[in-house]
């Protein structure tokens, strides 16, 4: 029972995750990622704002925006 429940969340957790896209300012160097390209966050990019998910965001050790809700 308790293996399930640990499976079911690990199975919903990486689907969510490759399923979830983010926004970033530039391809390098990002510090944040974004969840809606039209964050705040975003408005200030001067680089070009880069579709990617957020499993490879985190990877990259970037860490959510603070103006998102
Ligand atoms: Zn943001």
């Amino acid at each position: 029972m308790k293996y399930t429940a640990i499976l079911l969340f690990t199975v919903l957790t990486s689907f969510s995750s490759a399923e979830t896209s983010v926004y970033i300012c530039g391809a390098n160097g990002a510090k944040r990622y974004h969840l809606k390209e039209t964050c705040r966050g975003l408005s200030s990019c001067s680089h070009e704002v880069v579709k990617t998910t957020i499993s490879q965001a985190q990877n990259k050790g970037l860490t959510i925006c603070g103006w998102e809700d």
